[in-house]
This record gives structure tokens, C-alpha cells and sequence, in this order.
């Protein structure tokens, strides 16, 4: 049977390998399941210009290699599988990734967030080979061509910006006429000049999967209707963020969009098990502020056994 540890880490993102640096510091020998792609949504990032600490900026994937390190530096085991099973009703608690089972005390669940698709028929056929989640990964493949936006709030606005600097134009589809982005993002994107918006439509496909990229995308005017084609290069689905919390459902609290429902101090209701970065937070969804709440959630691991130690249960 093998050892009951202290603390098993879920997820390798900013909040990940910030619990496992505090955790470790704090001898609580730390196993973290990185995933199978470590680094979360830092490693799909060009240049990250608001993480304090670097003054001219640093790119998303040698950032986290930074963060890997330092959490290495002071002994955190990691295991690159993503955890499939997790069992949260017994003590110890039970984790499962790949042919590994982790008993542990504490948990800290650091799975963050991905972006969410629209799930069209041809759409994950093309991911990566002209239909993309991230412009700041991928804008550059698509240097004075035709490219297109999905969404209406500010990612998605973010996104065309972003895009206009690198293509010949832009159009940004909105399955409605008002966008939810904020003031500031609308008004630039409505004063860019590259940036067209197409209101009231939705992407009903995207072609072409024999000629592995996208060529063309069938749009509908959804108040009227019609139907169309644009000729595309590029789609861009900016169309916000799900929480990676499938593997929990059922064992701890979620709220009606699936994010872990935490107490302000990265407690979930089950007892022993915390949670911290996007995966608890659809509000800020920055490094900065993940990297935060991994710490508290380190810190709140060992007063929780500290009072085990003393109170067992
Ligand atoms: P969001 O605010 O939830 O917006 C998602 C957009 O996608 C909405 O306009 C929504 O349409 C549309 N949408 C959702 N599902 C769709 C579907 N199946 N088909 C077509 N359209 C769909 O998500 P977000 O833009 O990722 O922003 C999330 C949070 O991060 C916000 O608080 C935002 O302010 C913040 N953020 C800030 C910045 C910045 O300040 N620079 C940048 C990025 C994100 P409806 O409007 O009709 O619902």
C-alpha cells in the first residue's frame, strides 16, 4: 500500500505551481499531476506584459518554465498524466491519473480553464490548421488575410484587435447586435478601421476539411434567416472559458456555469479539499491573480493539517 501524502496538486497553470512552491516550502512534500500538456493557458500566450516582475514582458511558455522550476527547486514530485478519478467521499482522499493512485490527506485543485468551442461538425478537424482559440498563438500564420472572430465580448474583441495589426481585415460575428465586451475594447474595435462587425449571425460551419484549412464559413442571419458563405482564412472562436471540473462533478460544490464553488479562502465544502485559480474564478482569470490564490490555498493546506494533527478526525 503505498504512502498517504500530505498534499496532491491538481493542475499545472500559474495557481498549480504556485501552491506546490508554497507547499513545498512549507515540507508538506508536495506530488503534483502537471497534465499531460503542462503550463495551462500561459504555454498558448506570446507576450505577457502584466505579470509583475518582468519589466519588458515575458512569453507565456518560458514563464511557466520558470514557475516549473522554482516548484521543482524545493522538491515537488510531479506526474504528467491528467487525472481521470478522483475520490473525494472516502479518507484519504484517492486520485487517479494514468497507472498512478495518490492517497493524500489534502488536495488543492488547480485544473483551470479552456476555451470553449462552438462545436461544429468541422471545427475540431481544423483546430490548428486555420481555426484557432488563441490569436496571439496563431495571428502571425495569418499575416494580410482574411480573418474572423466568434464572440461578442471581450475576449473576442481583444482577439480582433490583436488580429487587425496582422491581417487584411477582420470580422468579428456576434450572435446578437450588442456586444457584451467592455466600453473601452467596443470603442476601439469600432474605430479600428480593419474591424467589420457581422450582428445578429452565427457560424453554422466551416470548410474546408478535405483541403486540411479553412477556405470558406457558412454564416446565418439568425433575425432573417439567410444564409451566406465569406471566404476565410482564419477563425478565431473567442467565445469565453469552461472550467476543467469534469472529473469533480458529483464530489464537490460547482456553480451553474461548473466552476468550484470556493469560501473567499480557497475552501471548497468538501473539507480537505481547496481550490484555486480559473478553475475557481470567472472573474479575474489572470496569472497574477491565479498565482495568488494557488499561495492561499498552499497557506490554508497546512493550517488544515496542523489541526488535524491536533484534532484527528
Ligand atoms: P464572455 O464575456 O462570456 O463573452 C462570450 C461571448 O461569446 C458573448 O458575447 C457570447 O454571446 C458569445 N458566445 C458564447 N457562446 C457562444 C456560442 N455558442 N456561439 C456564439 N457566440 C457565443 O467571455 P470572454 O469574452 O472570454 O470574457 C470573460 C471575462 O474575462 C469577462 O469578464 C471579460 O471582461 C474578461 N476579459 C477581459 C479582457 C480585457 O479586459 N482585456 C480580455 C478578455 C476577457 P452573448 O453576448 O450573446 O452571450
Amino acid at each position: 500500500m503505498a504512502t498517504t501524502r500530505k498534499v496532491v496538486i491538481i493542475g499545472s497553470g500559474p495557481s498549480g505551481y504556485t501552491a506546490a512552491i508554497y507547499a513545498a516550502r512549507a515540507n508538506l512534500s508536495p506530488v503534483m499531476f502537471t497534465g499531460i500538456q503542462p503550463g495551462g493557458q500561459l504555454m498558448l500566450t506570446t507576450l505577457v506584459e502584466n505579470y509583475p516582475g518582468f519589466v519588458e514582458g515575458i512569453d507565456g511558455p518560458p514563464l511557466m518554465e520558470t514557475f516549473q522550476k522554482q516548484a521543482e527547486r524545493f522538491g515537488t514530485e510531479m506526474i504528467a498524466d491528467d487525472v481521470t478519478e478522483v475520490d473525494l467521499r472516502r479518507r484519504p482522499f484517492k486520485v487517479t491519473g494514468g497507472d498512478v493512485t495518490i492517497e493524500a490527506h489534502t488536495v488543492i485543485v488547480a485544473t483551470g480553464a479552456s476555451a470553449k468551442l462552438l462545436g461544429l461538425p468541422n471545427e475540431s478537424k481544423l483546430m490548428g490548421r486555420g481555426v484557432s482559440t488563441c490569436a496571439t498563438c496563431d495571428g502571425f500564420f495569418f499575416k494580410d488575410q482574411n480573418i474572423m472572430v466568434v464572440g461578442g465580448g471581450d475576449s473576442a474583441l481583444e482577439e480582433a484587435l490583436y488580429l487587425s495589426r496582422l491581417g487584411r481585415k477582420v470580422d468579428v460575428v456576434h450572435r446578437r447586435e450588442a456586444l457584451r465586451g467592455s466600453k473601452i475594447m467596443q470603442e476601439r474595435a469600432f474605430k479600428n478601421p480593419k474591424i467589420t462587425f457581422v450582428w445578429n449571425t452565427v457560424v453554422e460551419d466551416v470548410l474546408d476539411p478535405t483541403a486540411g484549412k479553412v477556405t470558406t464559413v457558412k454564416l446565418r442571419n439568425i433575425k432573417t434567416g439567410a444564409a451566406s458563405e465569406a471566404q476565410v482564412d482564419g477563425l478565431f472562436v473567442a467565445i469565453g472559458h469552461q472550467p476543467n471540473t469534469k472529473v469533480f462533478q458529483g464530489q464537490i460544490r460547482l456553480d451553474e456555469k461548473g466552476y468550484i464553488v470556493t469560501d473567499g479562502r480557497t475552501r471548497t465544502n468538501v473539507p480537505g479539499v481547496f481550490a484555486s485559480g480559473d478553475v475557481m474564478d470567472s472573474i479575474y482569470r489572470q496569472a497574477i491573480t491565479a498565482a495568488g490564490t494557488g499561495c492561499m490555498a498552499a497557506i490554508e493546506v497546512e493550517r488544515y493539517l496542523e489541526a488535524l494533527e491536533h484534532h484527528p478526525k
